[in-house]
């Protein structure tokens, strides 16, 4: 529980700050100091740190990054946590470009779910977001993945800029009619590498809704608790499609979420300015108990909610890529 009476359910685990891609939102053109190797959790580590969670109640557990799929032996560090008792739900969250290579190797070792980012579905913007010109490999990793009737659902997220993603909003809401993938936009957050971000750049989920709607009328599902997504449903039954709006309409309110980035330090928010050092806490020597006692401490202070678009507001000094989205 954190101190304003918040149930944390959700565990975000970067597994690191790596990528293979560039995207504009995220990471600056010539990537970033990488962690050096020891600066990194290892599996066992990060095994630990899950299982102590999940002894705590924590049963939902998502593993991002940086790109996860470049970490070494990725696959094996998912069968290690699709065994932690208490566990229900691992999922992951990939670039995509990865999947054809280990979508057999990611089902064998137990994955059930996945969020495949995809901000284009026309290979040239891609190339332009991403820096990379790699849409028909990510494509050919979501229908490597989609081939495996056990890892349901597949999601496809998009991040919501202006300018940039008012076009995209018909070719996706055709993609979420004509496959089995569920489509969500996300509204850009301050956690660019290049501190480019403002408030007139974020295109808003109602926005997109409205140009949506306008073709393909929408109706609104009742929303899950703790569910950051507002999701609709196309009225004539084909499919649906979800909004997260973190800065248009925070849902820190019930939020359930902490992350653990790729060295070990446990984050409560994504724009926390201060975070607790858990490797420092596992590389000396701390029984369980005391792990466990320092994750309630931590938790307990958890931001009542974040200040984006705020007078004042700061942009926590590490990217999203660094912190795990
Ligand atoms: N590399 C993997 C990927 O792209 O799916 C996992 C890590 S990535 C940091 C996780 C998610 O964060 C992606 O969907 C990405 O689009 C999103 N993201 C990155 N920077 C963002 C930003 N400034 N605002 C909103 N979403 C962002
Ligand atoms: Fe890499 Fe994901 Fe960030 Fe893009 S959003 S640079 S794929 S970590």
């Amino acid at each position: 529980m954190d101190g304003h009476g918040r149930r944390i359910g959700d565990l975000r685990v970067s597994v690191t700050d790596r990528c293979n891609f560039r995207c504009q939102y995220c990471m600056p053109a010539d990537g970033l100091p990488w962690l050096d190797r020891e600066e990194i959790l290892r599996f066992e580590e990060i095994e630990r740190v899950v299982r102590v969670f999940a002894a705590m109640g924590v049963a939902d557990v998502r593993l991002t990054g940086g790109e996860p799929l470049v970490r070494r032996d990725f696959p094996r560090l998912l069968g290690m946590l699709a065994t932690v008792p208490g566990v229900e739900d691992l999922s992951l969250t990939t670039n995509g470009y990865l999947l054809e290579r280990d979508a057999e190797a990611l089902v064998g070792a137990g994955l059930k779910r996945v969020n495949v980012s995809i901000d284009s579905l026309q290979r040239d913007r891609f190339f332009q977001l991403t820096r990379r010109d790699s849409l028909p490999q990510v494509l050919r990793g979501l229908e490597a993945i989609a081939r495996f009737p056990q890892v349901r659902p597949i999601k496809v997220n998009a991040v919501a800029l202006r300018g940039f993603t008012e076009e995209e909003a018909l070719p996706f809401a055709e993609f979420a009619r004509s496959t089995s993938f569920q489509v969500r936009f996300i509204e850009f957050m301050p956690l660019d590498a290049d501190h480019a971000w403002s408030r007139d750049q974020v295109l808003s989920g109602e926005e997109i809704r409205a140009i949506v709607h306008a073709v393909h009328p929408l109706e609104e599902v009742p929303r899950e608790p703790h569910s950051t997504a507002r999701v609709y449903r196309f009225a004539d039954g084909r499919g649906e499609i979800g909004f997260v709006n973190p800065v248009s309409e925070p849902f820190c309110g019930d939020c359930n979420r902490v992350r653990l980035t790729a060295d070990g330090r446990l984050r409560t928010c994504l724009f926390s300015l201060g975070e607790t050092d858990l490797r420092e806490v596992l590389r000396s020597g701390a029984s369980d108990a005391e792990v466990e006692q320092v994750i309630r401490d931590a938790v307990w202070r958890k931001e009542l909610k974040h200040h984006v678009g705020e007078a004042g507001f700061q942009q926590p000094p590490r990217t999203m890529s660094a912190i795990g989205g």
